[in-house]
């Protein structure tokens, strides 16, 4: 579990869930995706028909779980809520489609994970709400065809490249959200420090934001640790500049929102590798990490401030992550 978003116990969760918006109009930034949605939304409500397919990509902690709950808030029906590590067998999605009540929302984490065969029937399923269940081996297998109730589904991944072309096409709408501007994340804060009943001012608030990693999730996480602090510290109501600062210092939380293991895959990148290039899987051994979670979660923030490159050869080093970790580039030591 990496120390930078993801929730690390029932109540982390809880309180996460908490804090989660439940409609469109409460959903802070995403602005076009959240336009687009509300037309698609409205569009089936109109016409009285579950709404189009919808694929979220992008990093983790964006909102793509609470957009699928907002979907389905939006559409008054009850969400079910599946992985694709758990639809290992096409038999455990059989399972899960033919179970769906009419506009039920199917919400499919990590929809990259699933089975082969599962995509497959999921295919047919989108399309034409019926699936062929296979009954019997060898020269007398025979597929019975099974009528589905209509359902929308919501898939979401951190990885859309790596979804079969087939299914990607049968999302009648791919939203791909992007990491959020700093005072887009002051709002997020604003709204989940009201909630947890605690006055953080302008000024310190723009400093959680600024080191969230255009991160709503890791905004709130770190709000939460400020207000720890401030419990322990302080008065538990309030939190100012100084109390900020010691709680993210306290984290590892560096001045522009990079963790440890950022700046273990930056360091190895511009000390170990000399700037690269480098290739992922080399890099994920250095530093001890699943190559998918550098894939996905370290090196998009990293390309997107503009510190590491990727290129053919492999991941490269940039100026601005020199002058971050206080290592002079061959460039200027040269000339
Ligand atoms: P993962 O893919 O890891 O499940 P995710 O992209 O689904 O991540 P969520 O679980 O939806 O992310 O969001 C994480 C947290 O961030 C939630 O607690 C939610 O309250 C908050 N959050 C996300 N987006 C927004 C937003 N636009 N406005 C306010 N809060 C948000």
């Amino acid at each position: 579990v990496r120390e930078t978003g993801e929730p690390v116990d029932e109540t982390e969760l809880a309180i996460e869930g908490a804090l989660r918006p439940a409609s469109l109009a409460e959903f802070i930034g995403q602005q076009k995706v959240r336009g687009q949605m509300q037309l698609l939304l409205d569009a089936a409500r109109i016409q009285q028909r579950s709404a189009d397919h919808i694929l979220l990509s992008g990093p983790p902690g964006l909102g793509k779980t609470t957009l699928a709950m907002i979907v389905a808030h939006e559409v008054g029906r009850p969400l079910r809520m599946s992985s694709g590590p758990a639809i290992q067998h096409a038999g455990d999605l059989a399972a899960l489609l033919s179970s769906l009540m009419p506009g039920e929302v199917l919400f499919i984490d990590e929809v990259h994970r699933m089975a082969r065969s599962a995509e497959e029937m999921l295919y047919l399923a989108m399309e034409d709400f019926r699936i062929d269940i296979m009954v019997g081996k060898g020269a007398g297998a025979t597929s019975i065809p099974l009528d589905l109730a209509p359902f929308t589904l919501v898939g979401a991944t951190t990885r859309s490249g790596m979804l079969p072309n087939p299914l990607r096409d049968r999302f009648g709408f791919t939203a791909h959200l992007e990491y959020y501007e700093p005072e887009e994340l002051e709002r997020v804060i604003e709204r989940s420090a009201a909630m947890l009943g605690i006055a953080v001012p302008p000024g310190p608030r723009a400093e959680i934001a600024r080191r969230s990693r255009g991160t709503p999730r890791i905004a709130n996480r770190l709000l939460r640790r400020v207000r720890d602090y401030s419990i322990v510290h302080g008065n538990g109501r309030a939190a100012d500049a100084a109390i900020v600062d010691a709680a993210l210092e306290l984290y590892d939380v560096d001045a522009i929102g990079l963790d440890r293991l950022d700046r273990a895959v930056l360091d190895a990148l511009v000390r170990r590798f000399r700037g690269g290039p480098v290739g992922l899987g080399t890099l994920a051994v250095t530093v001890g990490e699943e190559a998918d979670t550098i894939e996905s979660v370290v090196e998009p923030y990293l390309v997107r401030i503009g510190f590491m490159g990727r290129t053919p050869r492999g991941r490269i080093a940039m100026p601005v992550a020199y002058a971050h970790l206080g290592v002079p580039t061959v460039d200027s030591v040269l000339g």
